[in-house]
């Protein structure tokens, strides 16, 4: 189903890693995250082996922390020997507690607080990849009062659009990240980071949007940021080493959603990058990747606890889950196609249509709308797939719900790596004035 750890078991249950979701729903509670620690490695190990492939062994493929981010996860990364990017203080600082090496580490971010720069700066973290003008300053001189250069990248937009959801397109013109090419700012702000001390400008970034299944967006991109180096060293004589290219390669979350092929969108891109060094007679650029969900989306589901269904005579059908948008706010923010499967009828035919509710005071906690589903009733379990990115990553505290346990599977062991919040988890930094 989907992908190849989605199984159905001979007693009917959905299986997930090799476990049977409903035993697992049974021991830990809901709503569940699981976590399918092999497929977090065969998914790195598919990445690494592509990027080394066609880039060599200079390029560092990395994890973008933003997909998925908790404690254990790092440890997995660190042994595959990903690199990572962080985008605030508390990623790098679980990455860090992890015993990630920091300079295998970049820092992104388009509003960096002078404190996290600090931090990232006396934690000895590899590049920075920067976004304004105002940050290359702020780096500049906490990278002096350190006595270090820093290693910087610029993040630049390069005005492509590739064709996917608005909210999950970061590289155009006008786009709130980075510094426009177009707009003849990126050069002035390369000029400048090139005079600026303490810093050494090891290249650009570039990052075109999410979930894109098509080769040519990838590679658009490519060909623009090169022209960009191309006329930096025509202007400044200075040619850049690294040209990082972002994330962004597509997962399937519905049957619709084609296989994306890896090995064809890096040869593409790979192709585009030997062409157009060959035409221009310079060395490429070591080019770097950092995918996020195409290592975490895959890796993970979600199991619910059905609390009723709700039938409006005429109108429509509700399957009211223990969770919701705290949990997964990706169908709130962006209607992001799911699949959802009753785990203890998985055998059983989708007959019915229905929306998936949440529990929250908001009529648009909704997981899917209008979904074909096996019935279902109180007390049955429902399995949301492909759930490993931007979900735990996303969660709240909406209406005080505490968050789900998140439970690891690595050769049909489940271990916690997350525990379940309490409520008194959720009064921890609450002070109660004396009156
Ligand atoms: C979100 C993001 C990524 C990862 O995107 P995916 O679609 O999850 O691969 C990589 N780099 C940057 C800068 C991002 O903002």
């Amino acid at each position: 189903m989907l992908h190849d750890n989605i199984t159905i078991g001979n007693n009917g249950h959905l299986y997930f890693a090799g476990m049977d979701t409903v035993e697992l729903a049974k021991k830990y509670g809901t709503p569940l995250y699981l976590v399918d620690e092999n497929k977090i490695r065969e998914n790195c190990r598919i990445y690494i082996e592509c990027v080394k492939k066609y880039f060599g062994e200079k390029s560092i493929p990395l994890f973008a922390s933003k997909s998925l981010c908790y404690l254990d996860l790092y440890r997995i990364l660190k042994e595959e020997g990903t690199g990572v990017d962080v985008v605030s203080g508390g990623e790098l600082y679980t990455a860090l507690k992890a015993g990630f090496p920091a300079e295998r580490m970049f820092f992104h971010g388009n509003n960096k607080t002078d404190e996290e720069i600090e931090y990232g700066i006396k934690s000895g973290v590899g590049y920075f990849v920067v976004d304004n003008k105002e940050e290359l300053d702020t780096v500049s001189e906490t990278a002096s009062k350190y006595g270090v250069t820093q290693k910087i990248l610029l993040r630049l937009s390069p005005g492509i659009d590739p064709h996917t959801h608005k909210a999950v397109v970061t590289g155009s013109v006008d786009s709130k990240f980075g510094t426009a090419i177009e707009t003849g700012q990126a050069m002035e702000l390369t000029k400048y980071a090139l005079k600026k001390p303490n810093v050494y400008l090891v290249g650009f970034h570039c990052h075109i949007g999410s979930q894109i299944f098509e080769h040519t967006p990838f590679s658009d991109a490519a060909k623009i940021m090169l022209q960009f180096i191309a006329d930096v060293r025509a202007e400044t004589g200075v040619l850049a080493d690294m040209l990082n290219l972002g994330g962004g390669i597509g997962v399937r979350y519905v049957e619709e959603h084609p296989e994306v092929d890896i090995d064809l969108i890096f040869r593409s891109i790979k192709n585009e990058v030997d062409n157009f060094c060959r035409k221009k007679g310079f060395e490429s650029p070591t080019i770097l990747f950092e995918m996020g969900r195409y290592i975490s989306a895959n890796a993970g589901m979600t199991l619910y606890t059905v609390g009723s269904f709700k039938s409006i005579t005429g109108y429509k059908n509700y399957v009211s889950i223990d969770g919701g948008m705290t949990d997964n706010p990706r169908y709130a923010l962006y209607q992001s196609p799911y699949t959802v499967v009753v785990a203890n009828r998985a055998n059983e035919e989708k007959s019915v249509v229905a929306t998936i509710a949440g529990r929250c005071c908001e009529s648009g906690d909704l997981i899917q709308e209008d979904v074909a589903i096996q019935p279902c009733k109180k007390g049955d379990i429902l399995a949301v797939l492909v759930t490993g990115a931007y979900n735990y990553a996303m969660a709240s505290h909406y209406n005080r719900l505490p968050k789900p346990a998140m439970v690891s599977i690595r050769d049909k062991a489940d271990r916690l790596v997350v525990r379940r919040e309490t409520y008194e988890d959720l009064l921890r930094n609450e002070i109660l004035i004396e009156s």
